[in-house]
């Protein structure tokens, strides 16, 4: 048995207010003036000047507003990469992702694309970069889906949504200022919160846990239940556990695998564009008969916080679209081996999985 040797992010700041500290942390690696920063932004900060006047600009550096209303996709990471380079003449100093899990996830993919030739569609997998990243920095200003962590950035192209997995994927510094989560909109702190939530569940009672996944897994679910339960917490200890509860939760998953909800729910975001915190929660709402624990105590929350989740989206659905979902749903065979076991294909027929669509 040989076990797998992960790199992890390699430097992180946290505090309120620690994303002043941007411009004093990236100035060193500014490799000469002519080497931009680039700033990839989520454009709901447009206008904004509490945050984007201290986004530390000089010399060529170049802010690109950015919209989170669609997932990231490979023909996007490949636009954005071939204006950089058009627009200037040498490489990037780096790369700076301001946003949420779509906006940390282009970046990181933009990093890799800019070394690495041809297109984002080709790296979709695991272990397909050769080349390491250009330096790149993210600064999350949601939290729950662990992207500020993970090796991994998920992409839709036109055959799959699929992650890039790699080595270099992952950040080399990362700011968490839980203060820049005080705008986020109530049922968006929702969804996201609950994937964390959702990681921990499915890293927690999945085939592949492990000590290293399980105390990362559990420090992230007692957070989630101080934030989302026990409701005994000020604002802003609120934003900095949930900051630190999707640290974790993206901690428990990289030694292990997400399940049922992850699987289910990318075949929602293939075929209808289903965002992934707001998928999660339609899916693992239904899922009683996989975490029958989890998915209580996830309906109490719901209640707490009055969330009404969307209905009947597969209602109008012909039988191939549903066939594209299941597809997509049973092509994540990791994550299934870790939700029901290494017989699982006995378990997991398309009826199952099409009644299971049909409720949502
Ligand atoms: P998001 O980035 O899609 O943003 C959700 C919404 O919140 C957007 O409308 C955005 O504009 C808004 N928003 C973000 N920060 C805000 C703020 N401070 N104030 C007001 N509004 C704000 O949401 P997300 O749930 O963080 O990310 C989802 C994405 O993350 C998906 O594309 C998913 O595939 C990806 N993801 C990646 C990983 C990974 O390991 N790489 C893990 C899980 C999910
Ligand atoms: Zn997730």
């Amino acid at each position: 048995m040989s076990y797998k040797n992960y790199p992890m992010v390699s430097r992180v700041v946290f505090g309120r207010g620690s994303f002043n500290q941007l411009g004093d942390i990236i100035a060193p690696k500014r490799l000469n003036i002519k080497a931009p920063f680039i700033f990839l932004v989520d454009d709901v900060f447009k206008g904004n000047s509490w945050l984007t006047s201290r986004i530390p600009l000089a010399y060529n550096d170049q802010l690109l507003y950015i919209s989170a209303d669609e997932e990231p996709k490979t023909s996007q990471v490949d636009e954005l990469v071939e204006q950089i380079i058009l627009t200037h003449k040498d490489r990037p100093s780096g790369i700076i992702g301001i946003g949420g899990g779509t906006i940390l996830d282009l970046a990181k993919a933009v990093s890799i694309l800019l070394t690495n030739e041809g297109e984002a569609k080709n790296y979709q997998g695991w272990d397909l970069v050769k080349t390491p990243a250009i330096y790149h920095v993210g600064v999350p200003t949601i939290s729950g889906t662990g992207a500020e962590v993970s090796r991994t950035t998920v992409l839709t192209g036109p055959q799959k949504k699929l992650g890039i997995n790699s080595d270099y994927t992952p950040f080399d510094q990362v700011i968490l200022d839980p203060e820049l989560t005080k705008d986020v909109p109530k049922d968006q702190w929702f969804y996201t919160g609950m994937d964390c939530y959702i990681h921990c569940i499915e890293s927690l009672n999945g085939t592949y846990l492990n000590a290293f996944s399980q105390s990362y897994g559990e420090k992230a679910y007692q957070l989630c239940l101080d934030i989302f339960m026990n409701g005994e917490l000020t604002e802003n200890e609120s934003q900095d556990k949930l900051m630190m509860a999707s640290w974790h939760g993206g901690m428990s998953i990289a030694y292990s695998q997400v399940g049922v909800a992850h699987a289910m729910s990318y075949g929602l975001s293939y075929l209808l564009g289903t965002k992934h915190g707001v998928g999660n929660c339609i899916v693992f709402d239904h899922l009683e008969e996989f975490y029958p624990e989890g998915v209580k105590l996830f309906k109490q929350m719901k209640q707490k916080h009055n969330i009404k989740l969307p209905q009947g989206l597969c209602a109008n659905l012909s039988d191939e679209e549903f066939d594209i979902m299941i597809n997509v749903a049973l092509s994540l065979e990791p994550l299934w081996i870790n939700a029901v076991g290494k017989n699982w294909k006995q378990l997991i027929t398309r009826e199952k999985l099409k009644g299971l669509y049909q409720k949502m």
